[in-house]
């Protein structure tokens, strides 16, 4: 990509805009190489003219929320990468629907709905990432997914026009919103439910809890690395191959948590990539399972 689309990328927006921007410090995991361009539109119409003109010049563009299911590589993200973070991070409620936009940490959605004594988002107490990311996501946990408690999402086509799109008209799967390529989420309603205050914190006390005890959350990672097959929970397999505390680099199973990568501190996303190459490997060639990613792997 020449100096000119840079350039034109500040020239589009008053929000920020990074150049050779290295990706290790936006996202969870900590690894990866620079992005061309990263850009922070401060409000819907910021990131129409960046679509449209990234249509315009063919120049590809990639979605950044918080990054905590993402391993960039090693030389980088070629294009754009767009972040919601800086300016769309609205929320409101009116009666038990609670409104949120997507550059929104998915936890001050989950602390706003407790604050106001609605019940419906305690699983989701702990998930990083933004509203955004959490709803392409289709993030989950204790049986529930995202998709449970929406009403509908704002998006945004390629083309930059805006469509509000309810429930009945989106198809999730595990782990993924299906959206034609291109399409931003911008924001989403979600109907919850009006509940006893000290009942949501209890119940929000002991996920937290589960989730200290069980992840490694003082190392970097991107959260659960595979999906869980049909065949049962991935971290389970995982141990059983005896893989925990596998290790390529500075990059390894945990100990804590088999279904966790975590970066020993100088990780690069090769290594990264060359630790779920062998999981996935050993755990068909032992147990006959084909695990699929759950993290998604970008850049070149
Ligand atoms: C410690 C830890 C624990 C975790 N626990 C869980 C868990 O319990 N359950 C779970 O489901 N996940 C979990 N995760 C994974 C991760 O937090 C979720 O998938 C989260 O929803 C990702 O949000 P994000 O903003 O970081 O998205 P990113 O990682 O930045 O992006 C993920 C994908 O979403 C797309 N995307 C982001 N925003 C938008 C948008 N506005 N429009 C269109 N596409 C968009 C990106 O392009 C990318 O393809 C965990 C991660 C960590 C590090």
């Amino acid at each position: 990509m020449s100096r000119d689309y840079k350039k034109a990328a500040s020239g589009l927006i008053k929000g920020r805009v990074l150049f050779d921007a290295p990706m290790k410090q936006f996202i969870s995991m900590k690894v990866g190489g620079p992005a061309d361009s990263l850009l922070f539109p401060r409000s819907v119409d910021e990131l129409r003219k960046v679509v449209r003109y990234a249509r315009r010049k063919k120049i590809p563009f990639f979605i950044l929320g918080k990054g905590t299911n993402l391993v960039v590589r090693d030389k980088g993200v070629r294009g754009w990468v767009i972040n919601l973070t800086q300016g769309m991070k609205k929320i409101q409620m009116e009666g038990e629907v609670v409104e949120a936009e997507a550059g929104l940490p998915l936890q001050r959605l989950v602390q706003f709905s407790i604050q106001k004594g609605l019940t419906g988002l305690e699983p989701f107490f702990g998930i990083p990432g933004t509203v955004g990311g959490g709803v392409a996501m289709n993030a989950g946990a204790w049986g529930v997914e995202l998709k449970d408690v929406l009403l509908s999402i704002t998006l945004m086509k390629e083309d930059g026009e805006i469509v509000e799109k309810p429930h009945s008209r989106l198809r999730f799967s595990y782990r993924r919103l299906i959206l034609p390529p291109s399409w931003i989420i911008l924001k989403g309603r979600f109907q919850l439910k009006k509940g006893k205050k000290e009942e949501i914190l209890e119940r929000v006390k002991s996920y937290s809890e589960i989730r200290k005890r069980k992840q490694p959350l003082d190392y970097p990672s991107a959260g659960s690395i595979f999906k869980n097959p049909k065949e049962g929970p991935a971290g389970k397999w995982i141990e059983e191959a005896g893989l925990k505390g596998f290790r390529v680099g500075q990059a390894m199973v945990s100990e804590r948590h088999a279904n966790f990568i975590i970066n020993l501190g100088k990780a690069k996303a090769e290594e990264v990539i060359r630790l779920m190459e062998l999981v996935e490997k050993k755990i068909y060639e032992k147990k006959g399972i084909s695990l699929e990613r759950e993290v998604k792997v970008v850049g070149e």
